[in-house]
Order: C-alpha cells, then sequence, then structure tokens
C-alpha cells in the first residue's frame, strides 16, 4: 500500500468511542442495557417515527443541502433567521468542520481535560496543540481557569460543553455568558450544548448570537434521534459562510432531516422525556445515597457516581459488561473513580441498580 501522509500516520490509534455493539459482541451477548451512551431511553416523537417511514418512497433522492424547511422551521422556533443554522451529522461532525474551519496546524485549542473527546480528535487530527486546564476538585469545570488558559495561550479555539460531559454539571447561563465576553478577540469559543434540553436553567436554551460563539444543538439526546445523525450549529451569519465552503453538502440525509422537523413540532414529547428523565436523575440520586455513594448533580441524562478510585470504578464497569450493561467511566482525574450512568427507562434502572449493588458488594 501507499504510505499515507505522514501527519496522518503520527496519529494515535484510540478512538473516541468502543461501541456498545462491539463491547457486547467481546461480552458475548446479543445486545446490552445500554447505559454507557447516553442515548434517549424513552424514544423519539411518534411523529418523527411516522415521518421516517413517509419518507422512505423518496429515499432514492438526496436530502435537501439547504435544509431549508427545517432551516425554516427551527428559525422560527429559536427567533432567529435561517442564516444563523448549519445541519450536520451531528454534532460530531460540526466539531470537525469548526476545528478544520479555525485551526491551522500548530495553532492552539483549550478545553477541559477529560471533557467530551471527540474535539481533542479533531483538533489533533488536524494538527492543532491542544492545551488543557482540569476541572476543579468538586468535578466541575473549571471557567475562570480555561479563560486564563486561553489568554494565555492565546488560543484560537476553546472547547466548551455546557452541560458537561462526563461531569453532568452546568455553570448556567450567566456564568457561560460571562465567560465568553472574558476570552480574547481572536477566540472562537465552541459552545457544546448537547444537554441543554435537560438542564434547570432556562436561559441556557435561548438563541441568544454572540459573534465569537459557535453552538451546538442535536437531535441525539434529547429528541432520541442519535442514529439518525443531525445536529445544528447556531451562530452569526458568518460562522455559516464558514461552514459552507467545507462541509458535506448531502451529508445531513432524507429521514435524518424529516425526523428533525417531525421530532421539532411535538413540545409534549420532548416535556414528557425531560419529565421522566429528571424523575430518573432523581432515582439515581437515591440510589447513590442507599449504596453510601457521592453522586454529581446532573443537568443531563447521565448521573456520576463516585466510586472513590479509578481501580473501583474500572472493576464496576468491567463487571456491570459481564452482566450485559453497559456504563462508562470518565477519563481523566478528578472524575476517574466515577461512574458514569445514563437515565435508562425505569425498568433499566431497577436492572442496574440490582446489578450495581451485587457487583458492589
Ligand atoms: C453525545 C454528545 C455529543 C454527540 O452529539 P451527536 O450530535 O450525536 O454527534 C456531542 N457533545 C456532547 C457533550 C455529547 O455528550
Amino acid at each position: 500500500m501507499p504510505a499515507p501522509a505522514a501527519a496522518t500516520l503520527g496519529l494515535p490509534a484510540a478512538r473516541p468511542f468502543v461501541g456498545p455493539e462491539e463491547l457486547a459482541r467481546e461480552a458475548g451477548f446479543s445486545s446490552l442495557v445500554r447505559l454507557g451512551a447516553n442515548e434517549s431511553a424513552f424514544g423519539p416523537a411518534p411523529g418523527a417515527r411516522a415521518a421516517i417511514v413517509r419518507e422512505i418512497d423518496r429515499i432514492a433522492w438526496y436530502g435537501d443541502p439547504e435544509a431549508a424547511e427545517l432551516r425554516a422551521a427551527l428559525g422560527e422556533r429559536l427567533g432567529c433567521a435561517p442564516e444563523h443554522l448549519t445541519f450536520g451529522s451531528g454534532i460530531d461532525d460540526l466539531l470537525g468542520l469548526l476545528v478544520r474551519g479555525w485551526l491551522a496546524p500548530g495553532d492552539v485549542a483549550v478545553m477541559t481535560r477529560g471533557s467530551y473527546p471527540t474535539f481533542a480528535y479533531h483538533a489533533i487530527g488536524y494538527g492543532a496543540r491542544l492545551e488543557t486546564v482540569d476541572y476543579g476538585g468538586d468535578g466541575t469545570v473549571d471557567l475562570p481557569a480555561l479563560a486564563a488558559a486561553a489568554r494565555r495561550h492565546a488560543a484560537r479555539v476553546v472547547y466548551l460543553a455546557d452541560p458537561d460531559n462526563p461531569s453532568g454539571t452546568s455553570a448556567g447561563h450567566a456564568a457561560v455568558a460571562a465567560f465568553a465576553a472574558q476570552l480574547p478577540p481572536e477566540t472562537l469559543l465552541i459552545l457544546d450544548e448537547a444537554y441543554v434540553e435537560f438542564a434547570d436553567d432556562a436561559a441556557l436554551r435561548g438563541a441568544a448570537l454572540v459573534s465569537n460563539v459557535a453552538r451546538l444543538r442535536t437531535f441525539s439526546k434529547a429528541y432520541g434521534l442519535a442514529g439518525a445523525r443531525i445536529a445544528y450549529a447556531l451562530g452569526v451569519p458568518e460562522l455559516r459562510a464558514v461552514l459552507d465552503r467545507i462541509r458535506l453538502h448531502f451529508g445531513v440525509g432524507r429521514l435524518s432531516q424529516a425526523a428533525a422537523l417531525a421530532a421539532l413540532a411535538d413540545d409534549a414529547h420532548l416535556a414528557g422525556v425531560v419529565a421522566a428523565t429528571v424523575a430518573g436523575r432523581a432515582d439515581y440520586a437515591a440510589l447513590g445515597e442507599r449504596l453510601g455513594l457521592r453522586t454529581l448533580a446532573s443537568q443531563t441524562n447521565f448521573t456520576c457516581f463516585d466510586l472513590g478510585s479509578p481501580a473501583r470504578a474500572q472493576a464496576a464497569v468491567r463487571d456491570l459488561l459481564g452482566r450485559g450493561i453497559f456504563i462508562r467511566k470518565p477519563g481523566a482525574p478528578p472524575l476517574d473513580g466515577h461512574v458514569r450512568v445514563t437515565v435508562g427507562t425505569p425498568a433499566e434502572r431497577a436492572a442496574f441498580a440490582a446489578a450495581f449493588e451485587a457487583v458492589l458488594a
């Protein structure tokens, strides 16, 4: 085989995610109780399912590269013009485009060590230099340290997930807005809002546009459409103009666009999912209390349980997998002694609780 580019060969072989299908094959199960990828246990809106079935008759056609109908509908809901919205095949795709758009090889990007890994995957892949700051001792994102690192390194990009994954914590709208305002003028803030629907602070769900911020939202979590791969960037029109130069124009499929459009129209389903998730978080907090484990205050659809040491957390992940239950463990301190568990259905939560208690014993 002809040699690949040296820069590509130099990349680490590690992937950001080993999927539950592969874990199931390795553990000898046909499927797992999926509480490790923060997928929705409550599924998509019935209308989204029906839209996919209807749209199958036109599957021979590409999806609309402008996603015009969807952008108009979403713009109306958010109170912004369609020029402020760009769709991609998941936040993971949009992160790659933003990195390619804003980071030349050698440019510095800043993020929290151990936060959601796809940004780092792309940044390293495009040859950027990644600088990290640690979570605070309480497992929350250290915004002052992140802002200081951005200034110190004259970072071109800062990545912040709020609410954060894997901690599940949120700084709240006012703190995030103040953080964005403190960044150097040459710094783009990539604000990953994958879990914003689950947060108590409704102000996080606004559509305020600041010229140095790219806000990313997805249909993968609260809308229950992770397998459809559809998400959007919200920002000033100049942001879309850059993304238009590099995005894959047929990258978002017809079925996904139709499903997202229908999902947007079902507020009752979304509210039901959020309420069921909040109830599940309370369940997990009570479980932690019963088992003598501290839990982090979650603003997402998952909860982190503190097992006290990385070895104990690793063992819990392994032993639960042996019982057919898929969860994950954060990789970096101070969260690496925790396990992260997605809110499942009541039946899945009961199965998890019983197995968790057994493996800890
Ligand atoms: C799950 C998750 C994503 C992935 O979003 P997709 O739209 O499915 O690519 C992005 N960011 C964070 C913080 C996540 O937890």
